[in-house]
């Protein structure tokens, strides 16, 4: 029985949080070595006070990135969990890879923008690469390390969002209090807005083609309103399997960390009575075109999944704070994605140029459509 010694990088976000009660769970499977928070101090000391042994560094300082790198790279570590929202995280991934550790990623951010990138030097170094995104992670139980050749579609499921119903006309009346009422997950404020838009399914489309080298067109989504299938696989002859779960993350998070084992933990599992069903239906691509936007992106790929990432998380932050209309997120990834040049086998340091481009021109076209802006 193996116990993994963890690193958790964004400790005291949402996914950070969850890893602790897993690793609080199954003791003889996980010693927490190290934690990183970004500013919420408060979060940290707490988690450092339970979790004596572990190293824990504060990253919004001027030498954030180094500590960050740092502790991924952790001698004591032998699995680091990438819980950072957006793609900070994406050097310190690359940089414990590099080290030989395995990593279990949460950050779909960093595979949209580099996906490519971290598998190649993941099989370079041996190391393996363990998705915590719950669809990504479904997908990853259904296949148990059969090839990709057997697959003939990764059906991702969506809970659709708050605005699943929501007509069209509608959207621009959307707040920032609406959007971040997701139905069925408690997540950070990034994801659970991307959830709102469909960028969530967007960006985990690009996530699962680098994940288990499946393409686009091989790659579906059907609205789940339940969120109790996380994801599913049909394969070559026929046959669906699916993996369910409750909505908490903690299931991913413990399966990653116990991989390949399966081991007991006090979750509690599904109530099939109580459920009474499980409801399909196909997502409104017209009115929200995140979807659409990905096929583009993760068919072209070369720079543009990198640009549709950072375009979207300029929009994000853009609406959180009223700058724009909810709708007008779209609107900006889609400009973004139509105005940046594109190059097609770019290496790390043209992603990242490609990132900064895009966040640049995101936010000039954010501004050009400022609420109240005449
Ligand atoms: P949260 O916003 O709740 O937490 C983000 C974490 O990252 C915090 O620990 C924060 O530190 C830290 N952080 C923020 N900015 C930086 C930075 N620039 N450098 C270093 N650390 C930083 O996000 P979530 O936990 O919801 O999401 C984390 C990732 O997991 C995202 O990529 C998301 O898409 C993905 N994910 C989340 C799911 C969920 O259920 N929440 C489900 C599936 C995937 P601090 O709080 O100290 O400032």
């Amino acid at each position: 029985m193996k116990r993994r010694r963890v690193v958790i990088l964004g400790a005291t976000g949402s996914i950070g949080q969850s890893a602790l009660k897993v690793a609080r769970d199954i003791p003889d499977r996980i010693e927490v070595v190290g934690l990183s928070a970004h500013r919420n101090s408060a979060a940290l000391e707490r988690a450092s006070k339970e979790f004596p042994g572990a190293r824990c560094v504060r990253t919004d300082g001027p030498d954030g990135a180094e500590r960050l790198l740092e502790l991924a790279t952790l001698p004591s570590a032998d699995l680091v969990l990438i819980a950072i929202v957006g793609t900070a995280g994406l050097q310190p991934a690359l940089a414990a890879i590099e080290a030989g550790k395995d990593i279990a990623v949460a950050s779909k951010e960093i595979l949209v923008m580099a996906g490519e990138a971290v598998m190649a030097a993941a099989a370079k170094h041996g190391v393996k690469i363990l998705p915590v995104d719950s669809e990504h992670n479904a997908i990853f139980q259904c296949l148990e390390g059969r090839e990709t050749a057997s697959v003939r579609r990764l059906i991702l499921t969506c809970s659709g969002g708050p605005f699943r119903d929501t007509p069209r006309e509608d959207f621009d009346a959307i707040t920032p209090e609406l959007a971040l009422r997701h139905p069925t997950w408690q997540m950070g404020r990034k994801i659970t807005i991307d959830s709102a838009t469909l960028f969530n399914k967007a960006l985990e489309m690009i996530e699962a083609k680098w994940l288990f080298g499946v393409p686009m067109d091989r790659i579906e989504v059907v609205v789940h309103p339940q969120s109790i299938i996380h994801s599913m696989v049909e394969f070559v002859d026929g046959s669906t399997l699916a993996q369910l779960s409750r909505s908490d993350m903690c299931f991913p998070i413990h399966y990653a960390a116990t991989w390949p084992d399966r081991v007991p933990n006090s979750l509690q599992p599904l109530d099939f009575s109580a459920l009474g069903r499980l409801d399909f239906e196909a997502p409104r691509r017209k009115d929200f075109p995140a979807l659409g936007l990905a096929v583009e992106a993760g068919t072209r790929t070369g720079t543009l999944p990198a640009v549709l990432n950072a375009a979207n998380e300029v929009a994000v932050d853009a609406f959180l704070h009223r700058r724009i209309r909810f709708p007008h997120i779209w609107e900006i990834v889609a400009r973004t994605m139509d105005r940046c040049p594109h190059a097609g086998h770019p290496d790390l340091a043209r992603l990242i140029e490609a990132d900064r481009a895009a966040r640049e021109i995101a936010a000039e076209i954010a501004r050009s459509l400022r609420v109240g802006k005449h």
